[in-house]
């Protein structure tokens, strides 16, 4: 989707602080940090949300996870992180484009609100 902020951030049409990026996924600072470490982690197709998964995506939904344990460890947050994913504005997701977001750097407090 062209008007979709991550999908140009994918495609480099928008000015993003890349971490990492493959054929499949990309990586990037968040631009309003919540935590002293705060990055999310796309995919590189544009999906909606969790709620539009299909199990064709799985493997790629597990890269994601395997893509945030590498930043957690390059990160130095290995003592403690958070993925969160937000699905539903309802549920705060304000992007709707799959993300992860992987939070550390400071204590999480238990439950978000
Ligand atoms: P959501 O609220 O959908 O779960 O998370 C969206 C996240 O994307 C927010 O934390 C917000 O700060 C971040 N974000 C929104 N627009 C941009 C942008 O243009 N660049 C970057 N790097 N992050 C963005
Ligand atoms: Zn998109």
């Amino acid at each position: 989707m062209s008007d979709c902020i991550f999908c140009q951030i994918v495609r480099a049409e928008a000015l993003a602080r890349i971490l990492y990026q493959d054929e499949d996924v990309t990586a990037f600072y968040d631009i309003n940090p919540r935590a002293p470490v705060h990055i999310l982690i796309v995919p590189n197709r544009h999906i909606v949300g969790v709620a539009h998964v299909e199990p064709v995506d799985a493997g790629l939904l597990g890269k994601l996870f395997v893509v945030a344990r590498q930043l957690a460890e390059q990160e130095h947050i290995v003592d403690g992180y958070r993925l969160v994913i937000n699905n539903g504005a309802r549920a705060g997701q304000s992007v709707f484009h799959l993300h992860v977001h992987l939070l550390g750097g400071r204590p999480l407090g238990w439950p978000p609100g």
